[in-house]
């Protein structure tokens, strides 16, 4: 089988897929002819439209180096009878671990604090850099699935938070299983918790998921971490929130545009602490992803079941 690596992986990964799979290509070496007769693709980032699956006629797998697969047209794949798999867990733990990160940086100001003694200072503890504690506040999560289970349990062995869920997927015994609370309504997660994460995939339902009416009902003293997709927030209800503080601060892994300007008015904000899609971006998240998108080909390679189908 021919494959293309259309994004950069890791060493480890590409020594993997030198290694199981009959021909690689890799993303600076592919010619337009090497898309007429590849069988399988593994992408992280590229896109793959109708115009792009149509080049590769002999298409039989694209195998996504990690989660959200919106980057590829899933309903021309269906069409065209092309299996989509994905690397679900892989990264889960990376970017859990980035949302307690963001979380500490925003409720305790480090980037703020980081930048104010870069530029000289003439007192220890300024009140403008007075942060608050996690323990013993509540952590609401817009998704319970691989990440937003990950962080909820980091949330509650390390900081003893209550954990309030917003999932319609997820049942109240799963939840009441794993010591959280499920609620029904968003509103809800949303006047109650002190940190709101976002770790829902994106689609039409959680496209702006989040805009004017949902920082309206938040508290004063919330903050919002955005690991998941950008369009999930609106970007310019979010800068409003953060200029007015209606809410305490924010922090964004994804955004609406990829990757992110640095003339983006969010960039602003004293109160919002910006990342450049960096959630699986660990040597560990890469390797797993890599070998478990090559993993993949290898199934379907052997005639054998995909672990992970997305379609
Ligand atoms: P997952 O599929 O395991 O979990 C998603 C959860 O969202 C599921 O439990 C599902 O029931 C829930 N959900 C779906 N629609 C919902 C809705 N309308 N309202 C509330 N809940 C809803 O995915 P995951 O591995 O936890 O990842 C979540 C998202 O994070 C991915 O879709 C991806 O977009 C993003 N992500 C970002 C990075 C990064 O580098 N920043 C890395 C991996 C994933």
């Amino acid at each position: 089988m021919k494959t293309i690596i259309f994004d950069p992986i890791s060493d480890e990964a590409l020594d993997y897929a030198y290694k199981h799979l009959d021909e690689v290509i890799k993303w600076d070496d592919v010619k337009d002819e090497d898309l007429l007769d590849c069988d399988s693709c593994i992408i992280r980032v590229f896109k793959l439209d109708k115009g792009m699956i149509d080049k590769m006629p002999n298409l039989k797998i694209i195998a996504k180096h990690g989660v959200g697969t919106d980057s590829i047209d899933l309903d021309y794949a269906k069409i065209k009878g092309i299996r989509v798999t994905n690397t679900p867990a892989a990264n889960s733990n990376s970017v859990a671990e980035l949302i307690v990160g963001l979380t500490m940086a925003v409720s305790r100001k480090i980037v703020g604090s980081h930048k104010t003694v870069i530029n000289g200072v003439d007192r220890i503890a300024p009140p403008e850099l007075t942060g608050f504690e996690l323990t013993g506040k509540t952590f609401g999560t817009i998704g319970l699935g691989n990440i937003g289970s990950i962080a909820s349990k980091i949330f509650i062995n390390g900081f003893a938070m209550k954990v309030l869920v917003y999932d319609p997927y997820i049942s109240e015994s799963r939840c009441d299983e794993l010591g959280l609370t499920k609620v029904e309504k968003l509103e809800d997660l949303l006047k109650e918790s002190d940190i709101i994460n976002i770790s829902v995939p994106l689609t039409d339902s959680t496209e702006n998921m989040i805009s004017k009416n949902e920082f309206d009902l938040m508290k004063k003293t919330a903050i919002l971490i955005n690991t998941a997709r950008g369009k999930i927030v609106n970007e310019s209800d979010l800068y409003n929130a953060l200029k007015e503080k209606s809410i305490f601060g924010a922090s964004m892994d994804a955004f609406e545009v990829e990757p992110i300007n640095k003339n983006n008015p969010l960039l602003e904000c004293s109160n919002f602490i910006a990342t450049p899609h960096n959630g699986a971006n660990t040597v560990d998240s890469l390797i797993r992803m890599g070998t478990g998108a090559i993993d993949e080909i290898i199934r379907t390679k052997n005639g054998e079941e995909n672990l992970h189908i997305v379609i």
